[in-house]
């Protein structure tokens, strides 16, 4: 069995649900589908899940959402009306709709993530409905009917492990499909609450593992993962075979196409993950496999970079002496809430690696005052011009000079390295560069190792 899960621009519109539905009934192992929400049908568009975040935005604000709601419901009615879906089947999408904001919602962040999710759940709805008006038995799965339970905070919630045992009674009956919403769950006490933003990858993955699927098939609209950014690199090679612990480096430091956090259960399962164009179902795409199912041929499979970090610089004669200096920074941290990317650290400094967009300014000046207070450093610098590149393959394990030769890719490029970090796996070198000079030195480094490589 396959799990198969559609992105917000697979499900766009009819034309790309149609190509959708044609996906699912191309092969009969296609069992169980994870649906997004509409996604942007050209560059200029909005997605239904920001659509929502207005709407609830405006509903919390007590203004009045009549062109939200419209604008939501033309999307599904356009989807709708290009299956000729009778009428009486749309208007319970409405219904639901313009019944969100009288559900009970203990605070607003419960409220928001209740809207958000209803992107999934309605167009899960209505793609069960299609796939039932085409003469292919489907059922629409509710993740309070599945049981996906989820912890965290509303709008950034992880899947609790009793899902899985949940998953593992669900009743499913081999003459229907089973169609699910991403993005979601419900916590312990029956509220909706969503992964953090692009998360419906994770749900795929939750059901992957939880009931069992032989590979779980992730379509979106480009034919691969590439092994550098099209928009930094011209033409970059497409990656055939990585492995999840190299999608699980590149996705952190910026390889959007698939989530992060879903790696997790895929790996949990070893389920291996193929991420697929719906627009060209026939290529290949990206197989996302475990280590014990890779066979190295390269030493670089790919190189990203992402610019929204920022670093705080610490210098302390005689720091490496001093026990419990990192400590006291870390428990500063803790006080404000604030987690740390990465530290590398010398023998008199230490640079702390922040996630820029989790800070604000008056976090930042607050944590800088303690540290200089509690710590005394002899200096203290806040870097806010920093990015980081992450070069990640596994060949790179058993090969030397692969550093040297990045350094020198950069340098010839005229920019210089703010810090070196090798990854305890072996399988990334991590670099720090200014903002400015990021996709340089990413086009620099991809040129360096894959100009000379060869074909993979
Ligand atoms: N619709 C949600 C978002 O736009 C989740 C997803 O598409 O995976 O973030």
């Amino acid at each position: 069995m396959k799990v198969v899960k559609f992105g917000g621009s697979s499900l766009a519109d009819g034309e790309a649900f149609s190509k959708a539905v044609h996906i699912i009934e191309d092969d009969p192992e296609r069992w169980v589908v994870v649906t997004s929400a509409p996604g942007k049908r050209s560059s200029g568009d909005r997605k239904v899940t920001d659509l929502l975040i207005e709407y609830a935005n405006k509903v919390i604000d007590q203004q009045p959402v009549s062109s939200t709601v419209d604008a939501i419901f033309n999307r599904y009615q356009q989807i709708g009306d290009y299956f000729h879906l009778p009428a009486a089947n749309l208007a319970p999408i409405r219904e639901a709709l313009v019944n969100l904001p009288h559900g009970n919602y203990p605070d607003d962040d419960y409220l928001m993530a209740a809207f958000k999710a209803h992107g999934e759940r309605l167009n899960a709805q209505l793609m069960a409905k299609v796939l039932n008006h085409l003469g292919m038995p489907a059922r629409f799965v509710d993740p309070s009917e599945a049981g996906i339970i989820v912890s965290g905070t509303p709008n950034n919630a992880t899947v609790s492990p009793i899902t899985y045992k949940n998953l593992s009674r669900l009743q499913v009956s081999d003459d229907e499909r089973l169609v699910f919403p991403g993005f979601f769950g419900f916590t312990p006490t029956n509220h909706i609450a969503t992964f953090s933003r692009g998360g419906s990858d994770i749900t795929g993955a939750i059901l992957a593992k939880g009931l069992g699927a032989r590979i779980y098939e992730n379509f979106t609209d480009v034919d691969a993962i590439f092994s550098a950014n099209p928009r930094i690199v011209d033409h970059p090679r497409a990656i055939h075979r990585m492995t999840y612990r190299e999608m699980r480096e590149l996705s952190y430091a910026g390889f959007s196409v698939f989530h992060d956090e879903a790696l997790i259960p895929a790996i949990e399962g070893q389920i291996p993950v193929n991420v697929k164009n719906t627009n060209n179902p026939t290529a290949p795409g990206t197989m996302i496999v475990p280590e014990s199912d890779f066979h190295v041929n390269h030493i670089v499979t790919g190189v990203a970079s992402a610019k929204h970090f920022s670093a705080l610089y610490l210098h302390k004669y005689l720091m490496n002496k001093q026990s419990g200096f990192t400590f006291s920074i870390l428990q500063i941290l803790a006080k404000y809430g604030v987690s740390y990317e990465h530290m590398p650290s010398g023998i008199d400094d230490i640079t702390i690696i922040f996630d820029r967009d989790k800070l604000t300014d008056a976090v930042i000046d607050e944590i800088c005052n303690e540290i200089q207070y509690e710590i005394d450093p002899d200096r203290l610098e806040w870097i806010d011009d920093y990015a980081i590149i992450m070069v990640v393959g596994e060949g790179m394990v058993h090969r030397v000079g692969t550093m040297e030769r990045i350094a020198n890719a950069v340098a010839r490029g005229g920019m210089s390295l703010t810090m070196v970090n090798q990854g305890a796996s072996q399988i990334s070198i991590m670099v720090g560069t200014r903002r400015a000079d990021a996709d340089k030195a990413v086009a620099c480094i991809y040129n360096e190792f894959f100009d000379q490589e060869g074909a993979d």
